[in-house]
């Protein structure tokens, strides 16, 4: 959003195509933002208008890019428009069908916390706000179809394929959890305590489907909650050998908001290294642990359950290696990044060895692929915060603007992507 805003500030005409039916990514889900702990939507939603109602950027929601071919000095890229049985020109994003639908599915968007219905608006804030039908869900009831005075259900909706030609390409597909399952000593998936950080981010965010934070397995709130961090990376047995970078300040950031929210519930983060690297998240760990959350440095061997569904953590303790087992009522596994597109690419890139999309000279040309003309921002060239996302999508558009005006100028670029790619 931040790439598509910055290019077409600069009067270029950008396509902005998101799989989802609103844009947003993972941080209109977060609850609050490290470290200023700013809401999260109240950030997000003014950009998210911004993209749709700028003249310069045409907004391809729900859809999802096929392939890319070369042609010319540009690309020929092909996007799949996926069916909302719901036509995008009459929807006015009443609502009506969705109070008339009988049919309730798990909401994604709440990480199956909540319900939704079979046909809704995706989100309060969603972006835009035009109603999408789960197919797959559907009773083919037609009571939505009779609630629309727009008439604009149409259950006939078909996927359709069309093409943009573009003179370059920014890959901007982002991040997915490691899976809540990886470990399967953890039980993640298995036990119902035991939940993954977007589901926290969830019960903590105001626009949450609780409004208070609870256990999944019965409902009860929680007294004692614990963190366990890298469970999903710096892990050779996963082949994820890196650093997320954000699992340490956003456990840290959610054991302050649960301090707020359950002020007489313990929270208790174990760790490996705690590693604040950016401005003032130092500070920001020092505030937690003067809050009281508990640090314990150790290694957790397994998590399993008692009778009561309490999740019960087995760790070695670092600092005399003692092996102790503790009892709580709810374990946050704080699961790392994997790259979005290394299972869902349409587009032919070098990938580095951590599989996020590589960058051939970082010093030199840090948006810069393996392929000329195509760049990279954000999580999909590897991990990092929200900061760090929104300043390589400035370097992304400098970067592709310079690209694009040396071309018209018939100049080489300077740092040509392939020269790079050689050095
Ligand atoms: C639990 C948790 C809490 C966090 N809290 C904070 C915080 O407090 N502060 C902070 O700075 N950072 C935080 N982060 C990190 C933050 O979420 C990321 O830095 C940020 O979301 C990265 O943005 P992005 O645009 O690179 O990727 P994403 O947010 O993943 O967005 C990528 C977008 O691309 C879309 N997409 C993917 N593949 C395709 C495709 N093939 N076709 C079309 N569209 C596609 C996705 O649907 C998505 O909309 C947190 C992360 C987690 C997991
Ligand atoms: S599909 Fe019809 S009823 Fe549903 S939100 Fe759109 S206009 Fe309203
Ligand atoms: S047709 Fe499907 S989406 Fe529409 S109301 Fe019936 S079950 Fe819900």
């Amino acid at each position: 959003m931040q790439a598509a805003l910055d290019l077409a500030d600069q009067g270029f005409q950008v396509a902005l195509v998101e799989r989802e039916p609103s844009i947003g990514g993972k941080m209109i889900t977060l609850s609050k933002v490290f470290p200023t702990l700013d809401c999260c939507s109240c950030i997000t939603t003014p950009k998210m208008s911004a993209v749709a109602h700028h003249p310069k950027i045409r907004l391809l929601t729900y859809c999802e890019l096929q392939s890319v071919a070369d042609e010319g000095p540009g690309f020929r890229a092909t996007v799949l428009q996926k069916p909302r049985y719901v036509d995008a020109h009459k929807c006015t994003g009443c609502r009506e069908c969705e109070y008339a639908c009988p049919v309730t599915v798990s909401s994604p968007f709440d990480r199956g916390l909540g319900a939704y219905r079979a046909i809704r608006v995706p989100f309060s804030t969603a972006v835009p706000q035009i109603a999408v039908l789960d197919i797959d869900n559907c009773f083919l009831c037609g009571k939505c179809e009779k609630a629309c005075s727009a008439g604009a259900v149409d259950l006939l909706q078909q996927p359709e394929t069309f093409e943009i030609a573009a003179a370059t390409i920014v890959m901007a597909s982002g991040f997915d959890l490691t899976p809540v399952g990886a470990k399967k000593e953890f039980g993640g998936g298995v036990f119902r305590n035991v939940i993954d950080p977007l589901m926290m981010e969830r019960f903590l965010a105001p626009t949450g489907p609780y409004g208070r934070v609870l256990r999944p397995g019965d409902g009860k709130e929680p007294t004692s909650i614990a963190y366990v961090q890298c469970a999903g990376s710096r892990d050779q047995t996963l082949g994820v050998e890196y650093c997320s970078r954000v699992c340490c300040m956003y456990a840290v950031k959610q054991a302050m908001l649960i301090s707020g929210a359950l002020p007489m519930a313990e929270v208790t983060i174990y760790y490996m290294d705690i590693r604040t690297f950016g401005k003032g998240y130092e500070q920001f760990y020092q505030n937690a642990q003067a809050m009281g959350v508990e640090f314990v440095r150790g290694k957790v061997a397994s998590i399993h359950e008692d009778a009561e569904k309490n999740p019960i953590v087995k760790v070695e303790l670092t600092d005399d290696g003692r092996i102790v087992e503790r009892t709580h009522d709810l374990v946050v596994l704080s699961l790392g990044m994997l790259p979005a597109y290394q299972s869902r690419g349409a587009v032919d890139l070098p990938l580095g060895n951590d599989h996020f999309v590589a960058v051939p000279a970082p010093n030199a040309s840090p948006c810069a692929t393996g392929r000329s003309g195509i760049f990279v921002t954000g999580t999909a060239m590897g991990p990092m915060d929200i900061v760090d996302s929104i300043v390589s999508a400035g370097a992304v558009a400098a970067a592709v603007s310079a690209y694009i005006r040396e071309r018209q100028d018939g100049r080489t670029a300077p740092h040509d992507q392939q020269e790079a790619l050689r050095a």
